[in-house]
C-alpha cells in the first residue's frame, strides 16, 4: 500500500507521518494536515465493503490513511473506541421514517456524533506517542461549541500521558451540555468557561498553539500541545467511516442498487463532518450532492452561493448551538482541494481571512464545488421541521438534525432531484430538550432542561439514555470562568 504524507495546507512541507500530524494536531506554520493524497476504493473493494460491520469497516479506512500504523495497532485502537461504549450494536443505526433516512451518530457516551472519532482520537494519539517514542505528556487543548468539549472529555479523561484542557462559551451551550462538561471527573482533566463564543475561544486556542514562548516553557516541563478539534486529521479520518457505513447500510436494506449515488444533508458548522463526506466522494463512494445546512450563522450558505466568505458579521445564538460558528476551520482543506492543491492561494486567502475577516475565491474554485447544496434554516424554520417529523412519524429529532433535515426540504423545492437521501443526525433530542420540548408545546417552556428529560421521554416514547440519566446525580467539579485573555494563564496555572 502506498505511504501517505501528511503536509500543510498553507505550504510548510514536513513530510509528516500519520502519527506526527495526528500527535502535532496542527501544522507548524498555522495551516491543517493534509494528506498528499486521498486514496481510491475501487468498484471491486466497494463491494467487500458491504459485508464489513462498523469496526471492520473503521478499520479498512484507517488502514488506508494512517500507513505508519500497523493492523493490529489499529485494531486495538478500534476495539478499545467501539466496545462497550455505544448503547447501538451497530454504532451508527439507519433509520427510515417516510421517504427519508436518518443515519443516527449520537448513540455514544455523550450524545453527540463527535463520540464516533473522540472515542479513537485517544487510543489512536497514545499508539503515536509510543511509535514516536515520546516522553512528553500530551496537554489537549480544545475550544467547543458545545459537543466536542465532553466528548475529548469522555475520551480522555484518566488516559495515561494526557492532559485535557476544555474552554466552552459560557452563555452559548444548553444546560445539559454545560452539565456533562462541568461535571466531568478525572485527574488530568480542566474545564473553563469563557465570556466570549465559540470563534473567540478557537482563535484564542489557535494563538496559544502558535505561541513560540509559551510552547517553549511547557517543553520545558516536559508537555507538548495537541488539538482533539477537527483540525486534527485523528478527528477527520475516523468521520468517513459512517459515511461508507450509511451507503452500505441502505444497500443492505435494498433501499438502493450497487454503485447508485446518494445524497446526504449534513448539519454544519466548523466544516469537519461534511469534510469527511467530501473525502468520501473522493475515495470513490457513489455520492450525488452534499447538503450543507447551516443555522442562522449562514457564513457557509452565503460562502458556497457566492464565493466570498464574509465573517464580519453579528454572531448569532440559536436553538442549535453546536452550529453557533463563524470561522469554519476545516473549510481550509476544501479550500486547498478546490484550488488544485495550491498552498500559496490558501495562505493568501487565510491572511485575508484573518486580516479584514473576509476572502474571496476564483470562479474556477468555486465551479469545483458545485458538489455542494448550500442552503440554512431559522430557528422557526427548524422548529416547524421538529414538529412536522414528529406529528407525522412519531419521530423526534434533535434541533441540529432537524437544521439539515429543513435544508433537505429547501433543496427538494429548488431541484428535481429525486436521489435517496441519508439526513446525517448529529445529536440526541435529550441534550437539547428544553428546545425540543418547547417546540412541540408551549407549555413546557415553564420547565427547565432537567425537569423536560422524564417529559420528553414520556411524549416521545423514548428510553433516557443512560449518560443523561446519570447526569443528575453528578457533582460540579469545575466551575472556573475566565476572559478570553486569561486562557493562557488558565492553561499555565493547569499545568503547575
Ligand atoms: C459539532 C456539531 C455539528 C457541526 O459539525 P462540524 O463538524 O463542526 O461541521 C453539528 N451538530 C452537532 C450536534 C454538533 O455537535
Amino acid at each position: 500500500m502506498r505511504e501517505i504524507y501528511y503536509n500543510s495546507t498553507r505550504g510548510l512541507n514536513e513530510n509528516f507521518t500519520a502519527s506526527e500530524a495526528i500527535l502535532q494536531g496542527i501544522a507548524g506554520d498555522g495551516g491543517l494536515f493534509v494528506p498528499n493524497n486521498i486514496p481510491f476504493i475501487n468498484e471491486e473493494e466497494l463491494k467487500e465493503c458491504k459485508h464489513m460491520n462498523f469496526k471492520q469497516l473503521s478499520l479498512y479506512i484507517s488502514k488506508k490513511f494512517f500507513t505508519d500504523f500497523d493492523e493490529n495497532e489499529l485494531k486495538k485502537c478500534i476495539d478499545m473506541a467501539y466496545e462497550h461504549k455505544f448503547e447501538s450494536e451497530d454504532i451508527a443505526p439507519l433509520n427510515k421514517e417516510g421517504n427519508v433516512f436518518y443515519l443516527e451518530l449520537f448513540h455514544g457516551p455523550t450524545l453527540a456524533f463527535k463520540d464516533i472519532a473522540l472515542c479513537l482520537l485517544p487510543h489512536l494519539m497514545k499508539a503515536a506517542a509510543k511509535k514516536q517514542n515520546l516522553r512528553k505528556d500530551i496537554v489537549i487543548l480544545t475550544a467547543t461549541s458545545g459537543d466536542t468539549g465532553k466528548a475529548a472529555l469522555e475520551g480522555f479523561s484518566d488516559v495515561e500521558g494526557t492532559k485535557v484542557v476544555v474552554f466552552f462559551p459560557e452563555e452559548g451551550v444548553s444546560n445539559i451540555q454545560k452539565k456533562q462538561m462541568i461535571t466531568q471527573t478525572g485527574t488530568n482533566v480542566k474545564v473553563v468557561g469563557i465570556k466570549g463564543n465559540f470563534d473567540d475561544a478557537q482563535r484564542e486556542v489557535k494563538r496559544i498553539f502558535n505561541d513560540v514562548e509559551f510552547k517553549k516553557e511547557l517543553e520545558k516541563k516536559s508537555y507538548m500541545f495537541s488539538s482533539a478539534n477537527s483540525i486534527n486529521i485523528g478527528r477527520l479520518i475516523p468521520q468517513i467511516v459512517y459515511y461508507f457505513h450509511g451507503y452500505m447500510e441502505l444497500l443492505r436494506k435494498g433501499e438502493i442498487k450497487f454503485g447508485e449515488k446518494i445524497n446526504f444533508a449534513v448539519p454544519t458548522g466548523n466544516f469537519g463532518n461534511i469534510l469527511a463526506a467530501y473525502y468520501s466522494k473522493k475515495m470513490g463512494l457513489p455520492i450525488n450532492r452534499l447538503l450543507c445546512a447551516s443555522n442562522e450563522n449562514k457564513v457557509l450558505y452565503d460562502f458556497l452561493n457566492t464565493g466570498i466568505y464574509d465573517a464580519e458579521r453579528e454572531f448569532l445564538v440559536t436553538i442549535s448551538p453546536s452550529m453557533d460558528i463563524l470561522i469554519s476551520s476545516n473549510l481550509e482543506r476544501l479550500i486547498y482541494d478546490i484550488s488544485g492543491r495550491d498552498a500559496g492561494i490558501v495562505k493568501d486567502l487565510m491572511d485575508d481571512l484573518s486580516k479584514r475577516g473576509k476572502y474571496k475565491i476564483s470562479e474556477h474554485m468555486k465551479n469545483e464545488m458545485k458538489i455542494f447544496y448550500g442552503g440554512f434554516a431559522s430557528d422557526e424554520e427548524t422548529r416547524q421541521s421538529i414538529r412536522e417529523v414528529f406529528n407525522k412519524y412519531k419521530y423526534l429529532m434533535d434541533t441540529h438534525t432537524s437544521v439539515s433535515y429543513s435544508v433537505y426540504k429547501k433543496y427538494l423545492r429548488d431541484t428535481d432531484d429525486n436521489t435517496k437521501t441519508i439526513i446525517v443526525s448529529t445529536a440526541s433530542p435529550f441534550k437539547f430538550t428544553r428546545s425540543v420540548m418547547g417546540t412541540l408545546d408551549d407549555k413546557y417552556n415553564s420547565k427547565d432542561d432537567f425537569q423536560l428529560i422524564e417529559v420528553m421521554s414520556k411524549v416521545a416514547e423514548l428510553k433516557i439514555p443512560k449518560p443523561i440519566e446519570k447526569l443528575s446525580k453528578c457533582k460540579i467539579q469545575h466551575s472556573t470562568v475566565c476572559e478570553i485573555n486569561q486562557m493562557e494563564s488558565e492553561v499555565e496555572k493547569f499545568l503547575k
